[in-house]
């Protein structure tokens, strides 16, 4: 054995040592912790080494209150003036502080007693938050805060604060503790695993500028005085060399699943052309020309004995789950079992009732199953899943979870593929009989661009619905501020809904808790409801229990709510062709792809449809930009095309990826600079060391990935 030879055994031998060293070895984690920690596909101690922080925030200066900026987040120290409970749409506490340059009010919503009582005149207050801008100034709502009798002094960091993607439960001081710990006893048994003379020469320099140990501890723990704006852009060698590292990860854990799907075996499937038509015939409306070319080259992938792989892309209200459901049918019609799953309840539920219609008049029958589902209803759907009497089954990731079990599942469609995983993709193989592997369709809305398909997308066919149905008015987009239009669009509101139209308003709040999202919009719910006396305004967020969820959607389904109050839970796929005017608070501070994707709610009756952009002062040159193009153009493609444009030159639009995969640290569209390295990477380093490809694809894809064998 040569001495490299020798060295890549050694060095395997130890990354599987610590990829298999579970978390619960970490002080602070028992196994309640080790059951939240792995929703976030934290198993091992290795695991929270690359469990890398998604922002980072700046409590490294104290800023004065004459010098606040909306959309800030900072620390500041002040002297309280006022604290009082108000009884205004909501009762709340509010905290009146000074400094001598400015004011500011903390508000809180959820307060206790000793909380109101320990906010005296004159006490100092110490405070982190994101500065908004209110109905009388600037204003925290819910920041951390600490009251103290004379002026706090000190007490700074001196690093960036990491933020830590995280879960219910886990708070922010438990994922610094146990990354403490892991980079203090496992990181320095961390291997390199990427030979850099394997890397082209390009990248070479950056590779070896940062070793993996000093780069991950450089995520975690930003070093004094770096700045945060690279940080959050990812510049650094040590994020450059972990992003490099991360994709050639992902794009072996795809070459793998190719090479293993090149022998694999799906289930023949045989349309019935009398059930297929009479599908056809009771829709009520003609499929489009592009819909039929589509279906045909579905139809003809089902028919062949190899595994389908296909991406369906279309724009948003191209009608792709028609498509889909033309694809169940076929399997259906066969005897072999296909499911649909959603990206949220909201939209599984939605997809539950239009399949249900369409197939219940064929005779045949649609489960539900979301991780929600009432316990007798699960079980029922379970054994009939099993039994294999059930053919037809739509829900959330719920349908791939483990105690799931089919008889003979045929066909997958994944909608709005970009909020799912490969692994998730990866799971549902082991879900068939042994020796088969189920056919796989994916629709999405987000065209994907020609070097990120060539990366991350090489194993899949693409279909293209590039028709919208006939009929359709494009909706007339407009941009207003939200200071002194706000008036004047609840009064089109008024009139919309009076005309017997529908109307969603969006409170989003990105990067945001689910909490602080559904707080803004029962706000805005209560404010409208105040004013809109005669309307029935409806509200939904993410923390409502599902049946109320249902219930909301039900009614406003059925007409039964005028205006819906919503957060960004109804971005995906929520189709109501009644509604016809959409109003979307703090435009200013989304995406295109989202803006696009929440407009698309509207639009898709036969009525002219509206979408009023509302936004905050001050607006940044990209935001203008993006808000431009959202009045300039309807099309999906041109948009995604611009969104690639504004972000390749270096704005970062929050942390939500673009892409279907899940990356910790690279973003597909932010990183494609280094798309072109990556195949030829890949090849070399398959040749020089294939033995450290699996512990590679482990290190960053983690235990998810055993799915790919099954
Ligand atoms: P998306 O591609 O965004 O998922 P949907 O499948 O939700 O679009 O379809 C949007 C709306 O258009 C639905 O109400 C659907 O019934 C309707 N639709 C789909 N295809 C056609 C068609 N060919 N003609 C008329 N309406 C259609
Ligand atoms: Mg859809």
């Amino acid at each position: 054995m040569s001495k490299d030879k020798a060295e890549h055994k050694a060095n395997r031998i130890q990354a599987k040592a610590l990829a298999q060293k579970s978390v619960t070895s970490l002080a602070g984690v028992g196994p309640q912790m080790a059951l939240k920690l792995a929703k976030v596909h934290v198993h091992t101690a290795q695991d929270v080494l690359f469990h890398l922080p998604h922002r980072y925030e700046d409590r490294t200066t104290v800023t004065d209150l004459g010098a606040l900026r909306p959309n800030l987040s900072t620390v500041v120290i002040a002297q309280i003036d006022l604290a009082q409970v108000v009884f205004g749409r909501r009762r709340s506490l509010l905290v009146c502080i000074s400094d001598g340059t400015g004011s500011l009010a903390i508000r809180l919503f959820y307060f206790n007693r000793s909380q109101e009582k320990s906010f005296q005149r004159g006490l100092w207050v110490k405070c982190f938050g994101e500065v908004r801008l209110g109905a009388k100034g600037y204003e925290m709502i819910h920041p951390e805060y600490r009251v103290s009798q004379s002026e706090p002094e000190g007490g700074l960091d001196t690093t960036l604060t990491p933020v830590y993607p995280t879960t219910e439960g886990v708070s922010q001081a438990l994922w610094r503790k146990i990354t403490d710990q892991a980079l203090q006893n496992e990181l320095p048994k961390l291997q390199e695993l990427v030979d850099s003379d394997c890397l082209p020469n390009e990248m070479q320099g950056v590779y070896q500028s940062s070793s993996l140990q000093h780069a991950i501890h450089a995520l975690h723990r930003p070093s004094v005085g770096v700045d945060l704006n690279n940080m959050q852009q990812a510049t650094s060698s040590a994020h450059q060399r972990l992003i490099l590292e991360e994709l050639i990860a992902h794009h072996f854990s795809l070459r793998k699943s190719r090479d293993a799907r090149a022998h694999e075996l799906a289930p023949v499937l045989e349309k019935d052309p009398i059930k297929a038509q009479s599908f056809l015939h009771n829709l009520g409306f003609t499929l489009t020309g592009a819909q039929r070319r589509v279906c045909a080259e579905v139809e003809s992938d089902l028919s062949r004995s190899s595994p389908t792989m296909r991406l369906i892309q279309g724009d948003v209200g191209s009608g792709k789950t028609v498509v889909a459901a033309f694809a169940m049918l076929q399997a259906a019609c066969s005897g072999v079992q296909c499911v649909l799953m959603a990206p949220t309840e909201l939209l599984a539920d939605q997809h539950y009732i239009t399949l249900g219609k369409w197939f219940g008049e064929l005779g045949i029958d649609v489960g539900w199953l979301a991780s929600k589902t009432p316990a007798k209803q699960k079980r029922e759907t379970l054994e009939r899943l099993a039994a294999g009497d059930l053919l037809v089954a739509v829900g959330t990731h719920a349908l791939i979870q483990d105690a799931v079990n089919y008889k003979h599942l045929g066909l997958v469609v994944i909608d709005e593929q970009h909020r799912f995983g490969v692994e998730q993709r990866l799971a549902l193989r082991s879900k068939t009989p042994a020796g088969q592997v189920p056919h796989q369709l994916v629709m999405t809305a987000t065209p994907i661009p020609r070097t990120l398909a060539m990366t991350f997308y090489a194993d899949l066919e693409v279909s293209s619905i590039d028709e919208l149905p006939p009929g359709r008015k494009l909706v007339e987009t407009v941009v207003m501020p939200a200071q002194s239009k706000r008036a004047e669009v609840i009064q089109r509101v008024k009139a919309a809904c009076t005309a017997g139209r529908q109307v969603y308003w969006v409170c989003p709040l990105i990067d945001e808790s689910e909490a602080l999202e559904a707080q803004a919009a029962t706000l805005t719910e209560q404010e409208l409801k105040d004013t809109l006396t005669g309307l029935r305004v409806g509200l939904v967020h993410g923390r409502l229990k599902p049946k109320e969820k249902e219930g909301v959607m039900k009614d406003f389904r059925n007409g039964d709510i005028d205006l819906l109050v919503a957060t960004t839970v109804i971005e995906v796929g929520v189709d109501v062709p009644n509604a016809s005017l959409m109003i979307i608070e703090n435009a200013e501070r989304m995406g295109l792809a989202q803006l696009h994707q929440l407009r698309g709610r509207v639009g898709r009756g036969s009525e002219q449809s509206f979408c009023i952009l509302l936004y905050q002062m001050p607006l940044s040159q990209h935001a203008k930009l993006r808000l431009k193009i959202l009045r300039e153009t309807n099309d999906g493609f041109v948009i995604a095309q611009k969104d690639l444009e504004i972000r390749g030159a270096g704005e970062l639009l929050g942390t939500r990826q673009t892409g279907s995969i899940t990356f910790k640290v690279a973003d597909l569209i932010r990183d494609q600079h280094l798309l072109p390295f990556i195949d030829e990477s890949a090849t070399k380093l398959a040749a020089k060391t294939p033995q450290l490809i699996e512990p590679l694809i482990d290190r960053w894809i983690g235990s998810k990935e055993e799915y790919v064998n099954a």
